[in-house]
């Protein structure tokens, strides 16, 4: 049984507001938008966290930096963006199925890292 709602949402089991799917992603608007574009990127491969990639799963996280340019061109962030990864409760990581946050839309500034 899998309670991942990432997983419910990529099998549509759960309704979002999609922009972009492949073979290997799924990509969402977030619920609780950062920024005028605030895009969760997530391999359709259920992993829990940026601290469970190895060599054998890896391919995953190529797929979404592969897609972000893609989604980044559609949703006309054409001066920069952000892409975050919260991994961990510490982190604030709070759905365990890794993501990655697309965020622009807006001046960013530079002190988030
Ligand atoms: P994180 O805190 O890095 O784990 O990010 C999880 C993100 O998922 C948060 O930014 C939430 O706003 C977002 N989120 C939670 N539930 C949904 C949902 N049903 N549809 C879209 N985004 C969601
Ligand atoms: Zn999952």
């Amino acid at each position: 049984m899998n309670d991942c709602l990432f997983c419910k949402i990529i099998a549509g089991e759960i309704p979002s507001s999609k922009v972009y799917e492949d073979d290997k992603v799924f990509a969402f608007r977030d619920i609780n938008p950062q920024a005028p574009v605030h895009v969760l990127v997530v391999p359709k491969e259920h992993i829990a966290s940026a601290n469970e990639l190895n060599d054998a799963n890896a391919g995953a996280v190529s797929a979404c930096f592969t897609a972000i340019p893609k989604i980044a061109e559609a949703e006309g962030l054409k001066d920069g963006y952000r892409v975050i990864n919260n991994c961990g409760a510490a982190a604030g990581q709070t759905v365990m199925h890794i993501h990655f946050h697309l965020i622009g839309g807006r001046e960013l500034g530079e002190h988030i890292v």
